[in-house]
This record gives structure tokens, C-alpha cells and sequence, in this order.
């Protein structure tokens, strides 16, 4: 155990100049990989990082550290300050644990979800870690990377990483060397397979449901998997991108190409009906999208949703992962939602930021023992974090592939 706030340049295996390589944001819609400090348990004031002192958290050494379609809100939205690091979701080696931590021990291979949780206000205690009450000074919930607005938690997308509140966020893996064998599986556990999880159980799906998941990115084939984990007799996965629809239909989902294709069509055909039990937005609307709104601001930006609510029965239910930014306050963003389909149909809404440790322990044993396939699902793909920049890129333009930075 080392002293809370000693150097952290000492540690074994870390680069002696205080310095380490991570991706950063680098102006509006920019990656790129460069120098940033290391974490230290004592953090100090640095782009997008609020100093504090963490006797709860440890350092992780990361193995692999995913990159989001919520880093691409990021990188376009009005909340990252320049050279701050990126990302959310890594799978790491704790190398360091501060004075209060007792159950994480030096070695551990971990999770970490994408929540930053504090285990103790009364949203925590709930299993609501998506809306801790603590460790964001701005507004409840906190994620690493995002910024001031998010808590002013150093990201992920780093070789070394500050998690705090250890013994009550991480997920330790129980046979470390399993995890490393499956590394781009238990990847995926930090967000986007609970992202999904969260997202089919919140909308009800279980043995026999019809399900219209719009989105064929990560999140929206992680919630094809999770709604087939729970027993979903159809799922319909739509998108316009051509590629991403090839791959839902190697999976076995069927594809609607909002493109070219009629999306009641395909439920109907898929379904037997033209409605669905269930429907799932994985799509939401970025900061970007709403600042380019229609000045009379009547532009309708919830197309996806606005998809959802149209295919989902009277009495059925709707989950939406995708993220719906809440504007600046008092200002609310135009995004012309169908609420009187959702008011008609009495419709089940439930949406938020996911609490992914809710789910990490069951998740963990469903990937590693029960032949849950997720790294395939999502083409999971290593990349050096060096590249980081380029994986930013591509998942920006719409590759079918979930890009895993490893150091
Ligand atoms: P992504 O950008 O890779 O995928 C989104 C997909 O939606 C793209 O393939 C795009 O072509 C498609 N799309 C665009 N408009 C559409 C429409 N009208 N109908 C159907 N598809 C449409 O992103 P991702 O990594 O899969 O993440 C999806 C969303 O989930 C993002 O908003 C992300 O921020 C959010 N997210 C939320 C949580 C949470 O806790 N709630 C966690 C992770 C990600
Ligand atoms: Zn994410
Ligand atoms: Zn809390």
C-alpha cells in the first residue's frame, strides 16, 4: 500500500516521469493520444478533473479500455475541456490501494463500471448507481471522462487509471487468469452488455417477447443479446447502415433497413403481427444534433424513439439506453418526442443512464460459464491504444466494430 498522495512515479512498471499516454480530447470532434498525468489517489485540478483525495479508491493498471458511442457525445458536445482524457470502460490490474480500501487487493483483475458510485447516499444503497448522489457536485450521476458536468473524474482510456470508492465499484474476477483469456468478453461488462441488460429487463422483455431495438451500434447488439439471454421470441434490430444490418442478420435478429425498408413490414413479417411487445432506443440524440435544430426549434430530433413508440403495442413497454441530453437549464432541447403515441398506448417508459454494477456479478458468470458471446456479437476488436485516434474515427463513421484500446 502506498501513502495517500505519495508519487506515483515510482510505481513498478509506470513510466518515471510522472506522464503516461492516453487519449485526450483535442478540440471539437477531436481524438488523439497523447501525454496526461498520472493518477494519483490525491487528485489534482487538471482539464476536466476536480481535485480530491480518494483513501477509498485504487489504481488500475488497464488491460483493455473500450471506446463509446457516448465518447463520440463528448467529443462533439459542449462539456470536454481540452487535453482532458477520454473513455469510461476498462478492464484493468489493481497496482495501488489507498488507506480505506479492504476488500480489493493489490493484483486483483477488475471491472470497473462506468458509473463513478460513492456506495453509501440513498440512490447508491438503491442500486441506482447511474444517479449517485455524491461524487458529481454539478447534478446526481458521475462518469469518468466527461468532464466538470460529469463529475470532473479523470478517464479511462489511459494505462493507469484513479477508481475510487473501490471496494464498492469494481468487480473483481475471481480466476484473474480466465478473465485475461476472455479479456475482450469481460470488456464488455463495464457498460455496454448491462447497457443492454438493463435496457431489455427495463422494457420488460422475457420468454416469448417481441422486440424492436433501434440502433445496430454495440449498445443496440448488446440489447439483442440480453433480450435473447431472456428468452425474446423476436427481436428486430433497425439502422440505416448497411453494414451494421448485415452483421444483425448473421447473428440471427432480423434487420429492418429504415433506408430502403418499410419497419412495419418487417415486424409484421418478423412478428407475425405489426406491433411488438417491447421496443428499445439505441440511438438517443447527441448535444451536436440538438445545437444544429431548426431555428423555429420544431425540428424533430427523436426520430428513433418517435420509431419505437410507433411499432411498441397499447400496454407494452420502452427502454431508452440512448442518450437524450438535458439541455442547458431552462432551455429544453426541441426534440419533438411522440409523447401523445406514448400517452395513447400507455406505453411504460424507462430511461437513464444504466447503473452497470447492478448487473456486473450475474453478467460476469453469464459471459465466462455460460457461453454468453458477447465480444463476437460486437465484433470486438483490439486496438493499440496508441490508435486510439483512429478508433475514435472509425466508430464515428459507423464501422460495425466495437473498438478495445489495450495499452
Ligand atoms: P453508435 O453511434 O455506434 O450506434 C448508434 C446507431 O444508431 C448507428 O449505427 C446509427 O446508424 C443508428 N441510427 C441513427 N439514427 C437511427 C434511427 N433513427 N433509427 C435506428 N438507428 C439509427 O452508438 P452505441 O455505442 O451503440 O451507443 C448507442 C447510444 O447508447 C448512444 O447514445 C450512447 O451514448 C448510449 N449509451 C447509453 C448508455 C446508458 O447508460 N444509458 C450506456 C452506453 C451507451
Ligand atoms: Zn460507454
Ligand atoms: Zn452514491
Amino acid at each position: 500500500m502506498t501513502a495517500c498522495g505519495a508519487p506515483v512515479a515510482s510505481r513498478a512498471g509506470a513510466p518515471a516521469n510522472g506522464t503516461q499516454r492516453a487519449v485526450v480530447y483535442a478540440g471539437p470532434g477531436r481524438a488523439a493520444v497523447g501525454d496526461a498525468p498520472m493518477p494519483s489517489l490525491q487528485t489534482r485540478a487538471a482539464p476536466g478533473v476536480l481535485p480530491r483525495r480518494c483513501d477509498h479508491g485504487v489504481i488500475v493498471r488497464t488491460l483493455a479500455t473500450c471506446v463509446c458511442g457516448s465518447d463520440q457525445h463528448t467529443l462533439h458536445g459542449p462539456g470536454a475541456a481540452e487535453g482532458m482524457v477520454l473513455g469510461h470502460e476498462l478492464t484493468g490490474v489493481v497496482v495501488e490501494t489507498g488507506r480505506d480500501v479492504e476488500r480489493v487487493k493489490a493484483g486483483d483483475v477488475v471491472s470497473v463500471p462506468f458509473n463513478v458510485a460513492c456506495g453509501r447516499c440513498p440512490n447508491c444503497r438503491a442500486g441506482r448507481t447511474g444517479h449517485c448522489l455524491t461524487t458529481n457536485p454539478a447534478r446526481p450521476g458521475a462518469t469518468y471522462g466527461m468532464g466538470e458536468g460529469f463529475g470532473g473524474w479523470a478517464g479511462l482510456q489511459a494505462e493507469y487509471a484513479l477508481v475510487p470508492y473501490a471496494d464498492f465499484n469494481l468487480y473483481v474476477f475471481a480466476d484473474p487468469d480466465q478473465a485475461r483469456e476472455r479479456l475482450l468478453d469481460v470488456a464488455l461488462i463495464g457498460d455496454i452488455l448491462p447497457t443492454g441488460y438493463h435496457a431489455a429487463r427495463s422494457a420488460g422483455v422475457g420468454p416469448g417477447s417481441t422486440v424492436y431495438i433501434a440502433g445496430a451500434g454495440p449498445v443496440g447488439l448488446a440489447s439483442a443479446v440480453a433480450c435473447r439471454m431472456l428468452g425474446a421470441a423476436a427481436v428486430i434490430v433497425g439502422d440505416f447502415n448497411r453494414e451494421r444490418l448485415e452483421h444483425v442478420r448473421s447473428l440471427g435478429f432480423a434487420a429492418a433497413d429504415l433506408g430502403g425498408g418499410d419497419l412495419a413490414g418487417t415486424v409484421a413479417e418478423t412478428a407475425g403481427v405489426p406491433y411488438v411487445d417491447a421496443g428499445i432506443d439505441c440511438v438517443g440524440v447527441s448535444d451536436a444534433a440538438v445545437a444544429g435544430a431548426g431555428a423555429d426549434g420544431a425540428t424533430p430530433r427523436a426520430a428513433a424513439l418517435n420509431d419505437v413508440i410507433g411499432v411498441v403495442r397499447h400496454g407494452g413497454a420502452i427502454s431508452v439506453p440512448g442518450v437524450y441530453p438535458a439541455g442547458a437549464p431552462g432551455a429544453r432541447p426541441p426534440l419533438g418526442v411522440w409523447l401523445g403515441g406514448i400517452w395513447s398506448k400507455a406505453i411504460t417508459v424507462s430511461t437513464g443512464a444504466t447503473p452497470a454494477r447492478r448487473y456486473q456479478d450475474e453478467l460476469a458468470t453469464a459471459v465466462l460459464l455460460g457461453g454468453v458471446a458477447i465480444a463476437d456479437a460486437v465484433r470486438a476488436t483490439a486496438v493499440p491504444l496508441e490508435r486510439g485516434a483512429e478508433a475514435y474515427e472509425l466508430s464515428g463513421a459507423g464501422a460495425s466494430r466495437k473498438f478495445v484500446l489495450t495499452p
